[in-house]
């Protein structure tokens, strides 16, 4: 296949374009405020069924479907009504939630299971597609199976410009992290994967203290898998004192080894790095989760030996980057 056209996303002729596309069982790439997503028409199988093969994406990993209100949110899922509040206060916005699926939404997009994970995007351009497209629009992040998701149309063009029928173009991702997925248990809230919508910001809107992290319930949910995000570059997280000091050291590693250093501001001595990206110079971690798959991208492209993360707080964004490096850093 040729490759995609890139269209900006702003203007209205290239959304009416790649709303056609959706609605004829093609594949966009469209901009979000979390990263760039792989979208197809949620309620047509078998346009959903060439995401999977132009991502080369197991099956058993269910996808989130973007709508554009409420009403049509209500059309794709059954809501718990713990839910009322979130959709009140987060959308649009970074928060995927898991509800209770109607027949609408094909069994492939959610890999079998009676649940469907559904979020209002916060993009002009995701939901001017998706009004347009007059369907829900089924999209993962639009990048190969398991590597770092996109946050420029640049990044899609460059992993599936030749899969992909058409990208939007709008800018880099604001976020820069995925969204939050909360899924109500009967044991409570559960967040099944941190991202864009600060965990605190859960607690305060639910009135609990109690969500936890991570399914405890269902380790395997589909697409919980440890290695994602992932370079192809190692990637180790690491500690380094602030007060570096070279003499006294250790080596970093072998002789002639090309070390990135990712580090959330700046530190005193980083001479003996390779590359160095800095995520946010102020120490802002929600500037640095826009960032950091960009960072991420830039090390690996530099065929370094590997790459040192520092770790971060993980306060607000800072557990959502926390779980992108660790999933990075995860042997397969
Ligand atoms: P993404 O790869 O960013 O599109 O996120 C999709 C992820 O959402 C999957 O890998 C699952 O972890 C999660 N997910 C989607 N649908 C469901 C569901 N019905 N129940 C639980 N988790 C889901
Ligand atoms: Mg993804």
């Amino acid at each position: 296949m040729a490759q995609a056209r890139i269209a900006d996303a702003s203007d209205p002729e290239a959304i009416r374009e790649a709303a056609r596309i959706i609605r004829e069982g093609g594949l966009v790439a469209f901009p979000t405020e979390t990263v760039y997503g792989l979208g197809a028409s949620a309620e047509n199988e078998a346009a959903v069924a060439r995401i999977f093969e132009a991502k080369r994406r197991p099956r058993i990993d269910p996808l989130i479907v973007h709508v554009s209100d409420m009403e049509s949110a209500r059309r794709y899922g059954v809501f718990p009504n713990a839910a009322l509040p979130l959709m009140e206060r987060f959308w649009p916005g970074p928060l995927t939630l898991v509800a209770g699926k109607t027949s609408l939404i094909p069994y492939i997009v959610t890999a079998g299971l009676d649940t469907v994970a559904v979020r209002i995007p916060a993009h002009p351009a995701a939901l001017a597609l998706i009004r347009a497209a007059k369907t829900a629009i089924a999209a993962p992040s639009a990048n190969p199976f398991g590597y770092v998701s996109p946050t420029e149309a640049e990044h899609v063009a460059g992993q599936l410009g030749d899969t992909v029928d058409f990208i939007l173009d709008g800018g880099p991702s604001a976020i820069g992290v995925e969204s939050t997925i909360l899924s109500f248990e009967t044991s409570g809230p559960v967040v099944l994967r941190a991202g864009g919508t600060p965990v605190e910001d859960l607690q305060a809107v639910l009135g609990r203290t109690d969500i936890q992290i991570g399914s405890v319930l269902r380790p395997s949910v589909p697409g919980q898998m440890k290695r994602h995000y992932s370079t192809r570059t190692p990637l180790e997280i690491r500690e380094i004192s602030e007060n570096y000091n070279a003499a006294a050291a250790p080596r970093a590693g072998k002789q002639g080894e090309r070390i990135g250093l990712l580090t959330l501001s700046l530190m005193e001595d980083a001479s003996r790095y390779a590359a160095v990206e800095i995520l946010s110079p102020a120490g802002d971690v929600r500037e640095a989760a826009a960032g950091l798959f960009r960072a991420l991208r830039r090390l690996d492209a530099l065929a370094l030996d590997r790459i040192v993360a520092r770790p971060v707080s993980e306060k607000g964004l800072g557990l959502a980057i926390m779980d992108r490096l660790r999933r990075c850093a995860a042997g397969d």
